[in-house]
């Protein structure tokens, strides 16, 4: 078996940077705590037309972004304000609207444009009724946010009047702005952007590395292995029913509709838990270490890769859409990019060449080290048997060594 000499830089690379930005969105480091929004049938439709209004400017955006030709300028948002103006007096329906809801998915469309340009984000598309639903409220005063009681609170919606929340927790001082969405499960959340408090570390040097596994979430060099949530065997089971009743259903039948929606909620169910996960496991590492590495390595990269294109087919695509099904229910992107936010500095990327392959305990490297998916064995010292995902995870934290 040939060996190789291991030494990567230490120094985090690029990537960092994108990760961060990607996770923002909008412009701003602003962190995004949710609360399920409790309208009235009344209120609903309200909230309905604010959503349709700002969808349908949004389609507007991009339908003239695609008429874009290079060499041409596209329209920026203040040539789109002006034509909102005029699209508002020619339309009847966007008159009755709020305008301020108008006017902020443009600036949102212009935002996003934006991010495209930078490349870390892709090209905003076409908005659906029913899957894209949700509009942003900015310039948000302290007096536009209520406490009712222990489990009530109440948010001014313009137009639409006070809407109430279910008090989950304390709403964040400071909220600026905030985005109301209805999910296909037809709940809905209200979100306010605040600036997240940074978390010191412990101040000790500590250092821990994570390595993002397929069995487990994360392992940490600690030896602690994280699992992220997922349903219940039972949720899933019913999950599995349901998608075969929808293959069942006639096209575009009541039926069908119907099982959509409730394969919708177990869904839903899975993303609020693997949301708290993240939020929980990215408060305690950055409260536990005052480093920590992981591995650079764009998921969202990997994810795109596996399809290939129509004159390129990616290879082995079955095996890397099961790997990549795993690594979004691991959510190991949003826990990174959660990490870069309440650790800020603390996180660094390190290469992730040979990590699975190396020794941690004596640092030699070979493909055979790997017995398993999840055991490693050195064939060169007697460190023993251990976990491959913590083996990894050691040698992230001791980069370099
Ligand atoms: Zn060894």
């Amino acid at each position: 078996m040939k060996t190789q000499d291991f030494s990567p830089g230490r120094k985090p690379i690029a990537g960092c940077a994108r990760a961060t930005a990607a996770a923002v969105g909008g412009g701003g480091y602003a962190n995004m705590s949710r609360f399920r929004l409790l309208p009235t049938a009344e209120q609903e439709e309200a909230l309905l037309a604010h959503c349709r209004d700002a969808r349908f400017v949004w389609n507007l955006a991009v339908e003239q972004q695609q008429h874009w030709q290079p060499g041409r300028k596209a329209p920026g948002y203040v040539e789109q304000a002006a034509q909102l103006t005029d699209a508002r007096a020619e339309y009847g329906c966007l008159r009755a609207g709020s305008q301020t809801v108008q006017q902020q998915a443009l600036r949102d469309f212009a935002q996003a444009m934006r991010n495209f340009f930078t490349g870390t984000h892709r090209r905003p598309t076409w908005r659906k009724a029913g899957v894209h639903e949700g509009f942003r409220q900015v310039a948000v005063k302290p007096h536009h946010v209520e406490r009712l009681n222990h489990r009530l609170g109440q948010v001014w919606v313009p137009k639409v009047g006070w809407v109430r929340f279910r008090l989950s927790r304390p709403v964040p001082a400071g909220a600026k702005s905030y985005r109301v969405t209805r999910d296909r499960a037809g709940r809905w959340h209200v979100a306010f952007a605040h600036i997240p408090d940074r978390i010191t570390g412990p101040g000790d040097c500590s250092v821990v590395g994570i390595d993002r596994g397929v069995a487990v979430s994360a392992a940490l060099s600690t030896g602690e292995l994280l699992r992220g949530p997922g349903l219940t065997p039972g949720e899933s089971k019913r999950l599995t029913v349901l998608q075969q009743q929808l293959a069942r259903c006639k096209r575009g039948s009541h039926r069908r509709a119907k099982t959509k929606r409730r394969i919708a909620k177990p869904k839903a169910r899975e993303r609020d838990r693997r949301k708290d996960w993240v939020e929980e496991t990215s408060t305690d590492l950055a409260r536990r270490f005052d480093v920590i590495r992981v591995e650079a390595l764009d998921v969202r990269a990997m994810s795109r890769s596996a399809r290939g294109t129509i004159e390129n087919p990616g290879a082995a695509v079955a095996q890397k859409r099961g790997l990549n099904r795993a690594i979004s229910r691991s959510g190991w992107g949003q826990l990174v990019a959660r990490l870069q936010h309440k650790a800020l500095g603390r996180v660094e990327q390190v290469p992730a060449a040979y990590t699975s392959q190396r020794c941690s305990a004596c640092g030699h490297v070979a493909p055979g080290n790997r017995k398993s998916q999840a055991v490693f064995e050195c064939q060169a010292c007697s460190a023993g048997r251990c976990n491959a995902d913590v083996n990894a995870a050691r040698n992230i934290a001791g980069d370099g060594r």
